[in-house]
Order: C-alpha cells, then sequence, then structure tokens
C-alpha cells in the first residue's frame, strides 16, 4: 500500500511521482474552477450537462454538481472508490479512453473527497458557502 500523501501536492513532486508510475501527464492544469459561468453547454449526457471550452473543443467537462474535466480524468478510479454515494461510473470517452463520469451526480452530498483524492486535479464540486475555502485551506495545509 503506496502513501498517498503525494496527491494533494499539487506541482512538480506530483509529476514526477507520475512519471515513475509511467502516467502520461498530459494537461497538469488543474480543471477550471469557473467553467459553469465561463463554458458553453454543447449538450446533456445522462442528465447532466457537457460544457466545453471556448478555446479547445475537444475539452470538455461532464456533470453540473460535479464537474469532471474529461482532457484531465485518465479513469484511475480513486473517485469511484473514494465517493460514499457512489456518484462516478468509469465510461468510454469518444475516442475510447476509460473516463469517469459522474453519472448519479444529484446524489452528491459535496464531502469533496473525489477532489482530495483525484491525483490530476480534475474533478471540480460545486461550492456552497465555504467549502472553497476548507479544500483549499486544506490543500494549502500540505505545504507546510
Ligand atoms: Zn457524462
Amino acid at each position: 500500500m503506496e502513501k498517498e500523501g503525494a496527491l494533494v501536492d499539487f506541482g512538480k513532486n506530483l509529476i514526477s511521482t507520475l512519471s515513475k508510475r509511467n502516467i502520461v501527464v498530459r494537461f497538469p492544469v488543474p480543471i477550471d474552477r469557473t467553467y459553469r459561468d465561463t463554458w458553453n453547454i454543447i449538450g446533456t449526457h445522462h442528465g447532466h450537462p457537457v460544457r466545453c471550452a471556448q478555446e479547445s473543443e475537444t475539452t470538455v467537462i461532464h456533470g453540473e454538481i460535479v464537474g469532471v474535466d474529461f482532457s484531465l480524468c485518465f479513469g484511475c478510479e480513486k473517485c469511484i472508490e473514494a465517493c460514499p454515494t457512489h456518484v462516478f461510473d468509469l465510461i468510454l470517452d469518444e475516442s475510447g479512453q476509460p473516463v469517469v463520469d459522474p453519472i448519479r451526480e444529484e446524489d452528491c452530498i459535496l464531502c469533496l473527497v473525489c477532489e482530495i483524492v483525484c491525483p490530476v486535479a480534475a474533478i471540480n464540486v460545486k461550492s456552497e458557502g465555504g467549502s472553497d475555502d476548507t479544500l483549499n485551506s486544506l490543500l494549502e495545509g500540505t505545504r507546510g
């Protein structure tokens, strides 16, 4: 059982950890947390909206309450294992790559565990009140 402390240590440490595991880091930039306001809705999927970034129509985010950036997600299933309400399912995207879809996002209890376990920061849970601050302080706390 590996220590998972590196998962929230964004930046070079994470990238080198992933490289040692031969995981290709495609976009080491976290999900755009403003996507609900700034991205265009291009369709729906299992009842949740699908949005794409204006500058890249191939970059899509599925979900309204729980957003998953399909260009970041590589289907590691850590969120599936961690989610207490089974929000996620593994599906194949248009290019046949495994990705995690927030197929039951209406069951989300906003616990944010998926955001914390995701090694590529592909998930953003809609914030209510201070949850953004809570997560940020958790992330900040790991830097010492
Ligand atoms: Zn979907």
